[in-house]
């Protein structure tokens, strides 16, 4: 096949740098990112933002099926050319960010893994979708800048640790997969980024999942102020917050970043006795 950047010219495409367009081209990289995302013959893949179809292609190469979404319809004619001889691959132009669980499981069906180098101005939105919605996959492997890799993966007490981490470590365990440095991307955007896997854990019912994040939400909501105020401005009861600390051997003064997921977890358990 000719060179990506052969095929963009060819067919007069300009890159818009508001989607978010900075595409793969090594294909010894795209390869790589799909075999870290253990994708195998057996599953059906949902990628959001084919942009030129590299990554598509090579997810064609090892999933079942592949269902790439893309908004920029001027890309219709790349793909088209891109990925010609990949029958296994259907690419829909919608927005994902509006496409409804409905419309996803008519394209993937319940049973499926998400794969994307995803466009970085809608990365949050994007994974609390699948984290927290009722459309789940089984794995999510995505790449985002570093800086929001450093923050999903970071232990607790540290400064990139949040609300965040602690929120998606309700439902996943959370690996960073792969460092891909701006260089890699055409055109190479302003940041470097890393390929981060969620493996989707079921650790307790969707309602009990709801009521922790409330909690780790409250927890994180002025940094500055402890736990127990956190908690007391969002309505707990400040009596019950300090009882539960106490419970958990932790100072009536702690902060939320130094709580792990699993005292979330266990705060929301003896909150709600
Ligand atoms: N997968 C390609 C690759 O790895 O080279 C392209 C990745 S590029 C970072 C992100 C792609 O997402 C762009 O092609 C962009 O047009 C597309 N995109 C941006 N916003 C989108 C949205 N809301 N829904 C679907 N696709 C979107």
């Amino acid at each position: 096949m000719d060179k990506i950047v052969d095929i963009l010219k060819r067919h007069g495409f300009g890159f818009d740098k508001r989607l978010g367009q900075n595409f793969l081209t090594d294909g010894n990289l795209l390869r790589a990112i799909v075999a870290d995302a253990g994708v195998t013959q057996d599953d059906a893949v949902l990628e959001i933002g084919a942009g030129a179809g590299t990554l598509t292609r090579a997810l064609a190469e090892r999933a079942g099926r592949v269902v790439a979404m893309e908004i920029d319809r001027s890309l219709k004619p790349v793909l088209a050319d891109t990925l010609a001889d990949c029958p296994n691959a259907q690419v829909v132009f919608e927005d994902a960010r509006t496409t409804s669980d409905a419309r996803l499981r008519e394209l993937v069906g319940d049973r499926f893994k998400v794969v994307a180098n995803l466009p970085y101005y809608i990365t949050t939105p994007m994974i609390m979708r699948f984290v927290e919605g009722d459309m789940r996959p089984e794995s999510m492997s995505v790449m985002v800048q570093k800086e929001v890799a450093d923050r999903l993966a970071a232990r607790e007490g540290s400064s990139d640790y949040g609300a965040i981490t602690a929120s998606v470590a309700q439902s996943c365990d959370v690996s960073i997969t792969r460092y891909v440095p701006r260089s890699m991307f055409t055109p190479p955007p302003n940041v470097d980024s890393c390929v981060v896997k969620f493996d989707f854990v079921e650790r307790m019912p969707r309602d009990e999942e709801r009521a922790v994040r409330a909690i780790i939400a409250a927890a994180f909501a002025m940094r500055r102020k402890t736990l127990v105020n956190n908690l007391a401005a969002a309505g707990y009861p400040k009596e019950r917050v300090l009882a539960a600390l106490s419970q958990m051997e932790l100072r009536a003064d702690v902060r939320g970043e130094a709580l792990s997921p699993t005292q979330f977890a266990q705060l929301k358990n003896l909150l709600s006795v």
